[in-house]
């Protein structure tokens, strides 16, 4: 049976309650995943600097950059959040003006939402580890550059490899375009498990809940991409192969 605030959480995400849920496995406790983070590496970055290679000497590193000209008009980086262990990984954009006045990823309306998306799912915040491409909000939040993501993403490929997550999601076009290095509309990377990097972290796609507040239409297709991921990471921890 639904409680009273799993039906509140389905109906942030314009989700009918006849929903099926048992056609899913639930997915497993972030600690029952028996996942281990990969090895320390240092990352390269673009000037030939290397990150820290453990959690505190990246956050350290991260919060005093300088390699690209979002440092300026910073209030504080937004490192990132939740279970350094998790088996889900979610990653955004920017941070936005919230963001970058609380230090923290996707608080605000649409972190509200993304907490609901969550909670939907079976989740608290602290469950999963949530991270953007970008530590530092872009001005009048306009869309990242190009050289300011590649200057950032080594930040964010030291995080995923120190997390060590069992699947991905990239959510919105900004992080999935850019994650994945594509220009491809959002809406045929939807739907399929892509593989993110040399090392083939399987990666699904989803709307930024910013874009879901503007249109609640969509809310439907974000929750069938959360369960799909749901249901592709229940076949990863039966062994399957699952990236297409
Ligand atoms: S956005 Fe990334 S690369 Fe640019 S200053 Fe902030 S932390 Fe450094």
């Amino acid at each position: 049976m639904l409680d009273s605030r799993r039906k509140a959480y389905l109906e942030a995400m314009g989700v009918d309650l006849y929903v099926r849920r048992d056609s899913v496995a639930a997915p497993a406790a972030p600690e029952a995943a028996g996942i281990t983070p990969a090895a320390p590496l240092a990352v390269p970055l673009a000037d030939g600097g290397e990150v820290g290679l453990h959690w505190e000497p990246l956050r350290s590193t991260v919060s005093a950059c300088t390699r690209c000209e979002l440092h300026r008009s910073r209030t504080q980086t937004v490192f990132g959040v939740g279970d350094r262990r998790a088996s889900w990984m979610f990653i955004g954009e920017a941070p936005g003006a919230e963001e970058d006045r609380q230090g923290e990823p996707f608080v605000g309306r649409a972190g509200q939402l993304l907490t609901s998306m969550l909670k939907a799912l079976g989740f608290r915040r602290e469950d999963v580890y949530i991270a953007n491409i970008l530590k530092c909000r872009p001005p009048g939040n306009r869309d990242p550059k190009p050289e300011e993501v590649a200057e950032c993403r080594g930040y964010l490929e030291r995080q995923i490899e120190l997390v060590g997550p069992r699947i991905i999601v990239a959510v919105g076009r900004i992080a999935a375009q850019n994650l994945l290095a594509t220009d491809t509309p959002l809406a045929r990377l939807r739907g399929r498990v892509h593989a993110l990097g040399a090392r083939g972290w399987p990666l699904i796609v989803t709307y930024h809940p910013a874009y879901l507040l503007r249109s609640p239409g969509e809310k439907r297709k974000a929750w069938a991409d959360l369960l799909f991921a749901r249901q592709a990471f229940a076949r990863l921890e039966q062994g399957e192969q699952v990236v297409q």
